[in-house]
């Protein structure tokens, strides 16, 4: 592991639990688990909203033929798996309808413009030899109300949160949003979470105050600090804790295809 990176799916997961950090992020990288349904689905959404957000896909015959050419079937497991193949195919009716419905109707920022596509943006901590970084699904400038949009799309509902003890990833994209700033002078941050279902299509938004990512600086570098001198210790799984039931390995895969070619452009 890279110990200098820190994306906020590796601070999120090392602040869940430090031995799921470990084993994921750590240990077990060259060894990735298989990837499952809710991943498969999660990704090939993201890349069919990109074609759409890029303007190559703009109707419902042109994203039936995107799904049925791109569709990774052969990725969910053995053909002679009748649970396997159950899956495949409620993911796939989920798939196909989630993606021409919003194909006709997709979020589109009200006076803003779409200047990035799955965008991988990096930084550097000032003073610090750490560098934060993450992807994001879709950005959004509103130049008359200098407002800078981050979209970021999802299926199932969205976790509640408390504004006032915002996540990592808050923190980070709030952070990498200045290496925006001198293309994008913004004065206000907006953050969108567009859940995509097979009917609906629901944004949801949210305001972060500079204060509050101010007051919690200093906690997300002393985690990230933490991270860094975690290597080699042993950690015990917590008694009868089911929270690994729960993760799926998203957040590894997501981190080792970040460099993949097809997923990053702006
Ligand atoms: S089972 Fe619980 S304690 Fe063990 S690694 Fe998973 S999250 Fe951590």
């Amino acid at each position: 592991m890279d110990r200098t990176l820190f994306s906020p799916a590796m601070i999120e997961t090392f602040l869940s639990c430090k031995k799921a950090f470990d084993s994921a992020f750590v240990r077990d990288t060259e060894n990735p688990k298989l990837a499952n349904a809710h991943y498969l689905c999660k990704k090939f959404l993201l890349k069919a909203i990109a074609e759409i957000n890029r303007g190559k896909i703009t109707t419902v015959a042109q994203m039936q033929k995107y799904i049925g050419q791109n569709w990774p079937g052969d990725k969910f497991g053995p053909d002679n798996n009748e649970k396997v193949q159950e899956k495949h195919i409620e993911s796939f009716r989920f798939i196909y309808r989630a993606l021409t419905n919003y194909v006709s109707k997709p979020y589109k920022p009200k006076d803003g413009q779409i200047i990035g596509v799955n965008l991988k943006v990096r930084a550097r901590v000032p003073h610090t030899k750490i560098y934060l970084e993450d992807t994001f699904d879709a950005i959004a400038w509103h130049k008359e109300s200098k407002q800078l949009e981050f979209i970021d799309y999802h299926i199932n509902p969205l976790k509640p949160f408390d504004l006032a003890w915002p996540k990592a990833s808050f923190l980070v994209k709030h952070f990498l949003a200045e290496r925006l700033h001198s293309r994008f002078p913004f004065q206000k941050l907006l953050f969108t979470f567009v859940q995509v279902q097979s009917e609906s299509v629901t944004p949801n938004f949210v305001e972060l105050d500079k204060n509050i990512v101010q007051l919690h600086w200093a906690d997300l570098l002393k985690t990230i600090n933490e991270m860094k001198a975690s290597q080699n210790i042993s950690y015990e799984c917590k008694p009868s804790c089911k929270l690994c039931q729960l993760l799926d390995n998203s957040a590894v895969n997501e981190t080792q295809e970040a460099n993949h070619p097809l997923s990053r452009s702006a």
